[in-house]
């Protein structure tokens, strides 16, 4: 009979708190988990899933316009912001009731409560007061927007946390930041007929992912009509008479109706009780963890973005299966890092499995570049402007494909499947002797039979 209260205690019911809670507990382990906010956490709540249904409803005025080439003629037609908010929600509950309903089948005991740590297996259940204890605990509390507090304004400003409630839909948006989240709410807003301006410090959006990718997108954007501002930052932001006004460095005032600021995430540290337990954070705050997702003390655990590796549901899921191997299954197994396919869901969307050229050339002495850019067949009737790009990235010696890359529709989709080709370790001519689907756009992935160019000991030849 364990001297503890459970034998696991979660904090935090995200994607990686809630899965490591409710597979123990399936295991047999009595186990307890808190939220604060909302059970699903960040992707289910704020996160992944409201962002691609915001990601849709963005899409339809091209769909619209696309139907006239293939004889439809669509009436007149309208978007109601609110009445997209609701539906979102309805369905976000409902997602949130099921990732409840999960953990209660598996008969772990749900907890509505902040809760921090007191010592390595004490827990303080903030609303309540009370203390619990565990045997082991994991640290799943995910991360928070950054507020960049030193911008004069930045209270003015929102976050993609408030993004998913806005009352109205502005007149306009100014946003701050090139990475993901930046580019992927740029392209929602635009989608839905406001004026958006994004800006963004670096050379480039979209730092380390492959440069005709983010070129390419970037392209595809301003002929759209989002304006973009690399080589600049926001330096304040003050309430005007109409909205507010954005004072940047080198593009002079902006005016928006709203301005949201998408630098980064930090993690949710803060008044933990990790001092207290004695687990190490790094200079970001962020759980410093074995290969094996243990912290410093080691009863205690700690996946997802809290950790600061890398912030993508699937990682925290996998990183909270990993953990009930090691823990409970005697089967110690180390998250794999490696090769993760990824989406952006800009529009035109960025799939992407393995090395970009860059990293390639650097990392290889000789790489093949296979790369194709067409106008997709729905493009020839629909009549919009739009062009699909495809790239392989191939280590010359071994012929094994070691990055995948495409930009246009489907492309997350198409990511999925490569990435595991790419984590099979499959070569260019696995790629070369499978069948086209025909006629896809996919099939440009298999039918691309010579380089478009090599690079040998970082030379483009
Ligand atoms: P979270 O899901 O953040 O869960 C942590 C939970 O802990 C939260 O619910 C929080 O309220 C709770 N909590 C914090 N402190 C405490 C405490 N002391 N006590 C109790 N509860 C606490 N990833 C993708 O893979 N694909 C995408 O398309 C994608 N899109 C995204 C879009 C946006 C706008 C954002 C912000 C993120 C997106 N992500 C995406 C990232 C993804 O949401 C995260 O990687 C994922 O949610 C991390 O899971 P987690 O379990 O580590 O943390």
């Amino acid at each position: 009979m364990s001297s503890y209260d459970y034998d696991l205690f979660v904090i935090g019911g995200g994607s990686g708190g809630v899965r490591g809670a409710r597979v123990a507990a399936s295991l047999g382990k009595k186990v307890a988990i808190a939220e604060e906010y909302r059970y699903g956490g960040t992707c289910v709540i704020r996160g992944c899933v409201p962002k691609k249904l915001f990601v849709y409803a963005s899409q339809y005025h091209e769909h619209f316009e696309d139907a006239a080439g293939f004889g439809w003629t669509v009436g007149e037609s309208s978007f109601d912001w609110k009445k997209l908010i609701a539906a979102k929600d309805v369905e976000i509950a409902r997602l949130e009731g099921l990732y409840k309903k999960g953990l209660s089948n598996a008969n772990a005991e749900i907890l509505e409560t902040r809760a921090e740590l007191i010592d390595r297996h004490t827990v303080r259940l903030v609303k309540t007061g009370q203390m619990v204890t565990a045997k082991t605990i994991v640290i799943a509390t995910g991360g928070r927007p950054n507020e960049h507090r030193a911008l004069p304004g930045y209270e003015l400003c929102i976050s993609s946390n408030e993004a998913f409630h806005l009352d109205e839909l502005p007149k306009s948006i100014v946003i701050a930041g090139g990475g993901y989240i930046a580019v992927e709410f740029a392209n929602v807003f635009h989608g839905l007929g406001v004026e958006t301006t994004l800006i963004y410090r670096g050379a480039e959006i979209l730092s380390r992912f492959d440069h005709d990718l983010r070129r390419g997108l970037h392209e595809a954007m301003v002929a759209k009509g989002i304006r973009i501002l690399c080589h600049d930052v926001i330096e304040k932001v003050s309430k005007g008479a109409d909205g507010l006004v954005v004072e940047t460095k080198n593009n002079g005032t902006l005016n928006a109706g709203v301005v949201m600021l998408a630098l980064g995430r930090d993690p949710n540290t803060e008044g933990l009780g990790l001092e207290a337990a004695g687990v190490k954070t790094d200079a970001r705050g962020a759980v410093v963890v074995d290969e094996y997702s243990r912290t410093s003390v080691d009863n205690i655990y700690a996946l997802g973005d809290v950790t600061d590796r890398v912030q993508l549901t699937p990682v925290a899921i996998h990183e909270a299966m990993c953990f009930i191997e090691t823990e409970y299954k005697n089967n110690p197994t180390k998250p794999d890092h490696e090769t993760i396919a990824t989406a952006v869901f800009s529009q035109p969307e960025i799939g992407t499995v393995g090395l970009t050229e860059e990293a390639a050339a650097k990392a290889y002495k000789e790489i093949e570049v296979y790369r194709a850019q067409f106008r997709p067949l729905k493009a020839t009737l629909s009549g919009r402007g739009e062009k699909m790009l495809m790239k392989l990235i191939v280590d010359a010696a071994s012929r094994k494909v070691i990055g995948a890359h495409i930009l246009g529709h489907d492309a997350g989709e198409m990511a999925q499947i490569l990435g595991i080709t790419l984590k099979a370790g499959c070569t260019k001519d696995d790629f070369d002797r499978t069948m086209a689907v025909h006629p896809t756009a996919a099939e440009e992935l298999v039918t691309m039979y010579a380089p478009s160019y090599r690079i040998v000991d970082g030379q483009k030849v």
